[in-house]
């Protein structure tokens, strides 16, 4: 952190700023400018290091110099991590197509939902079954009954299943089920929830929070991955704004800025992101166009009969519609699908 001292500082102002950053464990190195002086503090600087500099005499401001994130980011390790999910691979030169229900709601519909999503070309399956919803009121998911449905569609179909996971105390409950453990935008900051993550060998996908900034999401991300579980996707999912002509809004600058500042793979969800089946496509379109690794996609066999989500599943035609967009866009910036 560089700490800016006040024109009016004394040179014991100084030595107050000195004596605090040696006592945080760090380094301080006064350097005297013509109009102000600062105290360039390295070490392993945190938020409230910095908030007790701000605090002393004659202190007018303190910048951070580093990322907030480390294990997240790029400097830390310079090349695209790359997932393996059985057949699927996350991060590497092709986009990963993830879709499915919202929710497993009975056995036929998740069966026969997976079974278009994998001939529409899809090579990962999405599907809830602990559903986070905002009224207790509406439909929360089938729980265990609806893993048990998610997991044979994904066995017929050989698609690894991505589902969310909401209590710590599901893990070794959802771990003989699932094949990747989504943690969904409304719990993206329940910290204990992501170290119970982080002790897992399944790979996360973490989503965006939707008041979250992308520090916040890439902290989140150090939670899992401080814990020893290097496997997280990020997903950006759209987020609240002042706009209410959409569900959410895509922040297409998410998908660029991961992946300049991590080198974690970046998943878009423009489902959850526009709320509006007419939308996906072209938020998908730009989503490939920006540089995601992959897209998660909500499909529905008969939309008007889903228990949630319906406005935004896609018909499974529709999604072979938009694959097949796709796969241009994807080879006009050099990946594959
Ligand atoms: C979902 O994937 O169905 C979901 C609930 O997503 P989000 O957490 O992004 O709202
Ligand atoms: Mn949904």
């Amino acid at each position: 952190m560089i700490v800016v001292m006040k024109q009016s500082h004394t040179d014991e102002d100084i030595e107050k700023v000195k004596e605090k950053a040696i006592q945080q464990g760090h380094e301080p190195l006064v350097i005297n400018g013509v109009e102000r002086s600062v105290v360039a503090v390295s070490g392993k600087v945190n938020d409230d290091h910095r908030a007790v500099m701000k605090l002393l005499p004659n202190v007018s401001r303190v910048i951070p110099v580093g990322k907030p994130y480390k294990l997240a980011s790029k400097n830390y390790k310079k090349k695209n991590s790359i997932i393996q999910i059985q057949n699927l691979t996350i991060g590497g030169d092709e986009i990963a197509i993830i879709a499915g229900p919202d929710s497993a709601e009975t056995q036929e519909q998740t069966i026969e939902t997976a079974m278009a999503a994998k001939d529409a070309g899809s090579n990962g399956l999405r599907g809830g079954a602990f559903k986070p919803r905002t009224s207790p009121y509406s439909f929360q998911g089938l729980g265990e009954d609806g893993l048990k449905m998610l997991k044979e569609a994904s066995e017929i179909t050989s698609l690894p299943l991505f589902s969310e996971i909401m209590d710590a105390q599901h893990l070794s409950m959802m771990e003989k089920y699932v094949d990747v453990l989504q943690i969904g935008a409304r719990n993206m900051q329940n910290f204990k929830l992501l170290e119970a993550v982080g002790e897992s060998e399944l790979p996360v996908l973490l989503k965006r929070g939707m008041s979250a900034t992308l520090d916040e999401l890439l902290l989140a991300s150090e939670y899992i991955l401080s814990r020893g579980n290097e496997n997280v996707m990020l997903c950006e999912r759209g987020i609240r704004t002042y706009e209410t002509a959409t569900r959410n809004t895509f922040d297409i600058n998410a998908i660029p800025f991961l992946k300049q500042n991590s080198h974690l793979p970046v998943i878009a969800d423009p489902s959850h992101a526009t709320g509006d089946n007419t939308l996906v496509e072209p938020v998908a379109l730009a989503a490939i166009a920006a540089g995601a690794d992959g897209l998660l996609i909500e499909i529905h066999p008969r939309p008007e009969e889903a228990l949630c989500d319906g406005p935004q599943a896609l018909l499974p035609s529709e999604l072979e519609t938009l694959i097949s967009k796709a796969s241009i866009v994807a080879k006009a910036v050099g990946r594959s699908l």
